[in-house]
């Protein structure tokens, strides 16, 4: 026959976008429309109908960037429209492209019942099904003119209120009461399943060309001037193609229902707590239309803020947690960078999360959901387990620029052994539409065919685009056993996780870090966000100890609710747009805000509990927070004046070299203020390659090819600039050299520091930095053969090539260290420690005397100019360190140091640590009162080093009862700790313990 094929499809074409879909509201009046626009921040529903309201008609502009205006809209339902579904229909501006990145609004009843969201693919709100005539129509709706932040790469001042401007951003452009033709509603979706489907066959497959021809019999019997009464007999020409079922060997679909809405982006913080609102409005909604749509929300403190901002819909979301249907997932407080948080911040994101849902709902979450992170740390595996979950799911990894990932469902290993069962979803997205190419990609991408047949696909509209659809529900119904398709069930997170368990217990296992090999510049961009959660990191982990300590002794009550408060806020700013920088100058200042009450806040309690703990007097009394003993001061405890060092440093200046000798090391520093010798002098060793200078500040370009906060690109390699003039290079005293630079629009002074009894330079920075696109890098070269370097990560390390072998290796050009980055030979190494830095690079190159030598370097600032046009502009004060003859264990030690300098208090008497241990490679992370307000002592601790340890741990008040427990502090199932407490705990590699000690 005649081949016509594509004048058929492109017939189906024309028919449904012209004819079908407008016919889907094929009458329609206009409703009454009247405007407030709220001058400033939004504004409570009480506060805003109370306000004077004037006519606006459609096509009027509205909204300033970030403002919001209320519309009260009213109107009657035409009698003759008795028996009919009515909605309203609104369009106030939307571009239906940036669906979730531009405008939306809430829609509430007369009496502030909020009622569905409005945004561009979901803009209708129910009004009656079936109309009686005659009725009158009332809706309050909240408007935010939230600006497009787009194209990405290009500098907007949009990205702030204070820099956006006023000039208004949208029109009006419908406000209508409508007729919703459910039969041509239910036919747009019977094509657009069929029509999509078609595609995604192969011209010489029998099945596209049976789809085809139903759908030209369907247009035969369609009246394009009358959709609505020829609509039904259309429906049944497609009844056919539908009904056939699907191979037995189709690829299996879990469609899981959701919204990624990012807590804080291209949006600040406040508006995702609209946006929240919003979403959860529309799915609740969609929920009772739809028993069998399933939603999985993660993110406890979304939750949170829809408890506190919009208790009625928050009431709605727990009738359906109840029912099944809405499904808190995930188990973190935030969906958390999970690159950069420490240990302790790491575990806490499941705590409070677990903690949220168990209190709110009454449910233990298993499943861990983190699709859009930057990378996953191999120390989440263990985290992940002893937090109770039992699975975890990302697709960020599909991300990767170089390597494609091998499995979709894998065992994945973490440093510690620990295995859990992982899936990354083959569609390769987290919104999902459903459409037929998603779901024949999941099919085709799958990696596990032949030995699972099952993969999970998160649908819905993220961030502002309200989440799933009615339609997407449609498409889920229509593709739940249709041949050619993929079979799609609506399900839950865990039921996937079960089914595809089951099906496949013995994957391949992927051992270490998900490394994502794209988005590295999110380890140094906006650099005083990461040093603020460094800084709280740290801060909330003395807090705890010394209000622990004070409280055992009975010398102060523990301040419960202001720590749960404070590690809150904390977790929220390590979501994975904030702490890695990716967001608009708005949210960062907001988190440099945050931070700096954050710290104040914590200063004052670890003040007051200190000041309790020394008694009153007037003699200095040292505490030392870090778990090693210092300068004669215990961990976790005080002396009053402890003896002073009798090392000193000597400084030598002789023909414009400085030379700092403290007897353990001697650094010489030349004209330029480099350093050019770093002798161990108890090894008795050279540091830096033979001519080799450290210290050395280095400018790169950084343009990347399009996310900037994001990503360092491996060409940034390709050109550079060593900052080697000098304006000043000085003594300061005995133990410090002062070198002062300016380059550019930037200025640095840097002051080279040996404290007598050092075994470390420590390096304090203060750069007033005015760079464009540039990235700022201090490089050590290392007299040391290393083909991989050691970075600490959450309770433990992780090694990485420092060569480019294979492309898995070349592609980690850039990576992430917590407090220190260690590189070694048998018998030496060389640890650099750092008190707010995370970006670092390892290379090899020859030395002059055969052999390679390894340069370190840290990634100290950035300046990307999107989101945020001024990106790290100002001033930055930041400490590293260099620290030679260092082992694995010293640079744990040292990591701690810098991080948790003593503090010194006037007062009466010293402190006995609350705890102490006695043995090697364990380290104490947290000392802490039981969250259940029990008055139990938390301590958790874990082996460091990576090998086999054994330690015992005291108390300085008598111990009734140590129980092993999970980072939730429930005792843990199997737990094996001795009851004594000091008896002999024994630790395997990277094992993370938790104990907690009911006082006798
Ligand atoms: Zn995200």
């Amino acid at each position: 026959m005649h081949d016509d094929r594509q004048l058929a499809e492109a017939r189906l074409d024309r028919v449904l976008r012209e004819r079908v879909r407008p016919a889907v509201y094929g009458r329609a009046v206009p409703l009454d429309v009247q405007v407030w626009h709220a001058p400033g921040e939004p504004v409570p529903f009480e506060y805003a109908v109370r306000q004077d309201y004037r006519p606006a008609r459609i096509g009027e502009a509205w909204g300033p960037p970030w403002g919001t205006s209320w519309f009260r809209l009213s109107g009657r339902v035409p009698p003759e429209w008795a028996g009919e579904t009515v909605e309203a229909v609104i369009d106030i501006g939307f571009v239906i492209e940036r669906t979730g990145f531009l405008c939306e609004a809430l829609a509430y009843t007369a009496d502030g019942r909020p009622v569905k969201g409005i945004n561009p693919r979901n803009a209708w709100l129910p009004v009656a099904a079936p109309a009686a005539g005659g009725e009158d129509v009332f809706f309050w709706v909240e408007a935010a003119a939230n600006p497009i932040i787009h194209p990405i790469g290009v500098p907007t001042p949009l990205g702030d209120k204070e820099t956006a401007g006023t000039a208004p951003l949208y029109r009006l452009l419908r406000m209508d009461l409508a007729v919703l033709d459910r039969e041509v509603w239910e036919l747009v979706q019977d094509m657009e399943v069929l029509d999509q489907l078609m595609h995604q066959l192969g011209a010489h497959e029998p099945r596209r060309h049976e789809i085809l021809r139903a759908l030209e019999r369907a247009l035969d019997v369609l009246d394009p001037l009358d959709v609505g009464s020829t609509a039904a007999e259309a429906r049944a020409r497609l009844a056919g193609v539908l009904a056939a079922p699907a191979q037995a060997s189709a690829h299996r679909i879990s469609a899981v229902g959701h919204a990624h809405i990012d807590s804080a982006w291209l949006w600040p913080l406040r508006e995702t707590v609209r946006k929240v609102a919003r979403t959860t409005a529309n799915v609740t909604h969609l929920m009772d239309a739809e028993p069998g749509f399933r939603f999985a929300m993660s993110q406890a403190q979304q939750l949170a803020w829809l408890k506190e901002h919009h208790p009625a819909v928050y009431e709605r979301v727990k009738r359906f947690v109840a029912g099944g249907q809405f499904v808190p997932t995930g188990g973190m407080w935030v969906e958390p960078d999970t690159n950069m948080p420490g240990g302790e911040a790491m575990a806490r994101q499941f705590v409070h999360g677990k903690r949220f849902y168990a209190e709110e709902f009454g449910i233990e979450t298993v499943d861990v959901w983190l699709p859009d992170s930057f990378g996953y740390s191999a120390a989440l595996p263990q985290i992940i387990k002893l937090s109770g979950s039992r699975w975890f799911l990302t697709q960020k990894i599909s991300w990767n620029q170089t390597n494609r990932f091998p499995h979709h469902t894998f065992w994945w290993e973490g440093i510690d052994g620990t295995r859990i069962f992982t899936h990354f979803p083959p569609v390769d997205t987290y919104n999902a539409e459903l459409s037929a190419e998603e779901l024949a990609h999941a099919s085709r991408n799958y990696a596990e065919k032949g030995r699972g047949t099952r993969s999970l696909v998160p649908f819905g509209w993220g961030d502002g685009g309200g989440g799933p659809t009615r339609e997407m529900v449609a498409r889920a119904r229509r593709t739940a056993d249709l041949e050619g398709s993929p079979q799609v069930r609506m399900e839950t997170p865990v039921e996937f996780f079960e089914a595809a368990a089951a099906e496949y217990p013995d994957p391949p296992v992927w051992v270490g870090e998900l490394y994502l090999e794209l988005h590295r510049g999110t380890y140094t961009s906006q650099a005083r966000t990461k040093q603020g959660n460094r800084r709280s990191e740290h801060l909330l982990r003395e807090a705890e100890l010394w209000s622990a300590t004070a409280a055992v002794a009975g010398l102060a009550g523990y301040p419960y609710d202001e720590l749960d408060r404070l590690w809150k806020r904390v977790l929220l700013n390590q979501f994975h747009d904030i702490l890695p920088g990716s967001s608009i100058a708005w949210v960062h200042r907001e988190a440099e805000a945050a931070y700096a009450e954050i710290g104040a806040e914590l200063e004052e309690i670890i003040q007051q509990a200190q000041q309790a703990l020394a008694g009153r007097g007037e003699r200095p009394v040292v505490f030392n927070g870090s778990p090693y003993a210092r300068g004669g001061v215990p961990a976790f405890g005080a002396t009053r004046a402890p003896e002073a060092d009798a090392s000193t440093t000597v400084m030598t200046i002789a023909d414009g070299e400085f030379v700092m000798d403290n007897g353990l090391l001697r650094v010489t520093v030349d004209g330029d203020g480099l350093i050019t010798s770093l002798r161990d002098l108890t090894a008795g060793r050279e540091v830096l390659p033979p001519g080799a200078r450290g210290n050395l500040l280095q400018l790169h370009k950084d343009l990347p090819i399009s996310w900037d906060a994001w990503d360092v690109e491996g060409y940034y390699r390709n050109t550079v600039t060593d900052l080697v003039a000098a304006e000043e290079v000085a003594a300061d005293d005995a133990t410090a050299v002062r070198v002062v630079r300016a380059f550019g629009s930037s200025r640095v002074r840097q002051t080279l520091r040996l404290l007598p009894g050092a075994r470390r330079l420590d390096i304090e920075t203060e750069v007033d930095w005015g760079e464009r696109e540039r990235i700022l890098k201090a490089a050590f070269p290392i007299d040391v053969r290393a083909d991989r370097s050691a970075a600490e990560i959450q309770y433990g390390h992780v090694y990485r090539p420092a060569h480019a072998n294979t492309s898995w290796d070349a592609a980690k050009f850039e990576i992430c260290a917590h407090r220190w980055l260690h590189v070694g030979e048998p018998g030496y190494g060389v640890a650099v420690v750092n008190d707010s830095t995370y970006g670092h690079d390892v290379t090899r190159r020859p030395t002059p005397g055969g052999g390679t030598a390894t340069t370190v370097r840290l990634s100290l600032l950035r300046a990307p100019r999107f989101p945020d046009p001024q990106t790290d502009q100002g001033m930055h004060r930041f400490r590293y360190a260099i620290a030679p003859g260092a082992a694995i264990g010293d640079a744990v030690r040292e990591g701690y140091d810098l991080n948790l300098p003593p503090r010194t208090v006037r007062g009466a008497h010293g402190v006995r640590p609350l705890v102490s241990l006695e043995g090697e490679g364990v380290v104490v992370e947290a000392v802490k009162l039981a969250d259940d307000r029990s008055g139990d002592l938390v301590v958790r601790l874990y082996e460091c080093l990576g090998g086999r340890a054994s330690v015992r741990l005291s108390c300085a008040v008598p111990v009734a009862e140590t129980i092993e427990t999970d980072l939730l502090e429930r005792p843990l199932a199997g737990g094996r700790r001795p009851a004594a407490p000091d008896d002999e705990l024994r630790l395997r590699p990277f094992e993370i313990v938790t104990l907690r000690l009911r006082r006798g």
